[in-house]
């Protein structure tokens, strides 16, 4: 498998455990947005270990753009990448991914599962298309929130917001349940788009089914 070492340009903290970085583009590199790519750190010990990240720039930037969850208690590669800096360096492959853009629709999200979402978002608002599409993200408390200010510029009342940890005034509470998902859900929707941690994933294409929405119209990643 074809592999590229891009060196990291920025790396800073974008929530309390969410880092947003930013590489070097490979020459002639290409991905849609919504696309991932394994990455891997450049150091020893590290290079084998090639872990899924999602794109969040736009394919024509000139860097590479990632926001990447940190579980410290795993040991693993993300835990790694708390210790990295501008200048350090990963390794990324080939461009790859289920999720793209099909048209107008719902989007769901659990935590990082976002990802996929923020260049498709921001893509369509570049090209003034961001039309009626909602999205549903779910956390467990505010401080948990990825680029809130940019979601709620692009999307307006069309940003919907469920906090599972947090009773927050605005925000609605509890988990993402079939009598949450019916205000959003009607005969004629065309797209929905669902990423987020597994369990998360399976509850909500049951509550999908149960309410009728036709399994072709939904495109799913797990993360
Ligand atoms: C297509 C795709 C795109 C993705 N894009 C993004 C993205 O853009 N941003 C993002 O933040 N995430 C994304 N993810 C999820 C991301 O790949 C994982 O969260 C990440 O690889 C976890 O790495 P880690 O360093 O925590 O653990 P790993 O390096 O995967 O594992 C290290 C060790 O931690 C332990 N471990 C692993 N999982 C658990 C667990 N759940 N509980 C307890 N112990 C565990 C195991 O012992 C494991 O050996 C994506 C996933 C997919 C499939």
């Amino acid at each position: 498998m074809k592999q590229y070492i891009v060196k990291i340009k920025s790396i800073e903290p974008a929530t309390h455990d969410v880092l947003k970085i930013i590489t070097e583009k490979p020459l002639h590199y290409n991905f849609t947005p919504g696309q991932a790519t394994e990455v891997s750190i450049n150091k020893l010990n590290w290079k084998e270990k090639k872990n899924p990240f999602t794109f969040t720039c736009f394919p024509n930037n000139d860097f590479l753009e990632f926001y990447i969850k940190i579980y410290p208690s795993h040991k693993g590669v993300t835990n790694e990448l708390l210790k990295l800096n501008k200048e350090d360096e990963l390794i990324i492959y080939e461009a790859f991914g289920a999720i793209t853009y099909k048209g107008n629709g719902l989007f769901i999200a659990g935590g990082a599962g976002v990802t996929p979402f923020i260049s498709i978002l921001r893509y369509l608002q570049s090209k003034n298309k961001i039309g009626d599409n909602k999205l549903i993200f779910a956390n467990k408390t505010q401080k948990d929130i990825i680029l809130f200010d940019e979601f709620k510029k692009i999307l307006g009342k069309n940003f919907i917001n469920i906090l599972s940890d947090e009773k927050v005034e605005g925000y609605a509470y509890g988990q993402i349940n079939e009598d949450f998902l019916k205000a959003y859900i009607n005969s004629s929707i065309k797209n929905v788009y669902v990423c987020g941690p597994p369990p998360m994933m399976n509850d909500i294409l049951k509550q999908l089914s149960k309410l009728g929405v036709d399994k072709n119209v939904i495109t799913v990643e797990k993360m």
